[in-house]
């Protein structure tokens, strides 16, 4: 199987900037892996893509919406690989296809739009089984969630030292976020970001990933979602620009927008003890920023 093969991946120091607070941050920059396939979803991905080819799957399907970053990374990642896509996008389709559902179709994924009752319950549409065998077909979870996403999320734990006391990143399923847990040595301190609002079996569904002696070993923060899964406020667009202003790093408004947020707040308010070293893992997800009227963002 052709792969998209890494390096190095950047680790960025914050240096100065939360010296006030007696704390040093570094980014680990999963944003620059590649123009498409950016952060975290290579890496979920490729485990999930050795199986199928295990098992001599032609067709790769997953779920997601019109901005998807999974839709995204799964089309790109087939499209290197050989796989035929299969996208199943929440809600009819619209008029003017969103800029990522255009990318997807130029990476050659074959789009089924379903109706969001149908989408909650994760039903392939009938006529895809008329194009495509089912035998041939393998089954990505929606946002890559599962054990194969996990112990792919684990590699990502081989591009920086193990000499942080404090490792954070943001969970949608909490996938990444499992496998940074289970890459951690005793002395690193996980703390996940949820970016959904009463999401309250994140715990359970990373707990379900993981081996019984590493279940519970981390932190969860759910009170950063700003309004919910990809909600945005004033406060967290002028955040964002700020943040972009002082650190030339940029966000998104989905997960590491909120995030980066987070780990600002928790900064300031001394959550982190001093002289903690704090690596934020930045996971990408750039492209959804183009759901945005022009303007809003100033990177
Ligand atoms: C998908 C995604 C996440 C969440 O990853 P999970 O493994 O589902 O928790 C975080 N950040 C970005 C940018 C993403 O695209």
């Amino acid at each position: 199987m052709q792969q998209l093969i890494i390096d190095t991946i950047r680790i960025y120091s914050l240096k100065n900037m939360y010296q006030p607070y007696n704390v040093e941050v570094d980014i680990l920059r999963l944003d620059e892996i590649h123009p498409v396939i950016s952060g975290n979803k290579w890496f979920k991905l490729k485990e999930y893509l050795h199986e199928a080819e295990r098992e001599g799957k032609k067709n790769i399907l997953t779920f997601g919406g019109a901005w998807s970053n999974h839709i995204l990374a799964t089309a790109a990642a087939c499209n290197l690989t050989n796989f035929n896509s299969i996208g199943i996008v929440r809600g009819e389709k619209a008029q003017n296809l969103s800029a990522t559902l255009e990318d997807v179709l130029k990476l050659k994924m074959k789009l089924f739009f379903t109706e969001r009752s149908s989408y909650a319950q994760k039903k392939v549409p009938e006529e895809v089984w008329h194009q495509y065998k089912q035998e041939e077909t393998y089954i990505i979870p929606e946002g890559g969630y599962g054990l194969a996403g996990c112990s792919g999320a684990y590699d990502i734990g081989n591009y920086y030292s193990k000499k942080y006391s404090h490792v954070i990143t943001a969970c949608g399923t909490g996938t990444t976020f499992a496998g940074l847990v289970k890459a951690a040595t005793n002395n690193e301190k996980l703390i996940g970001i949820s970016v959904l609002k009463n999401h309250l079996g994140l715990t359970t569904d990373i707990n379900q990933l993981l081996p019984l002696y590493l279940q519970n070993q981390f932190t969860i923060m759910n009170d950063f979602h700003f309004g919910g899964y990809a909600k945005i406020t004033k406060e967290l667009i002028s955040f964002m620009n700020s943040y972009y202003l002082q650190t030339s790093i940029p966000t998104d408004i989905v997960y590491t927008g909120k995030m980066f947020y987070a780990v600002d707040q928790l900064i300031k308010i001394n959550h982190l003890p001093a002289n903690s070293q704090i690596l934020i893992i930045h996971t990408g997800g750039l492209q959804g920023n183009r759901s945005l009227p022009k303007g809003t963002l100033i990177f």
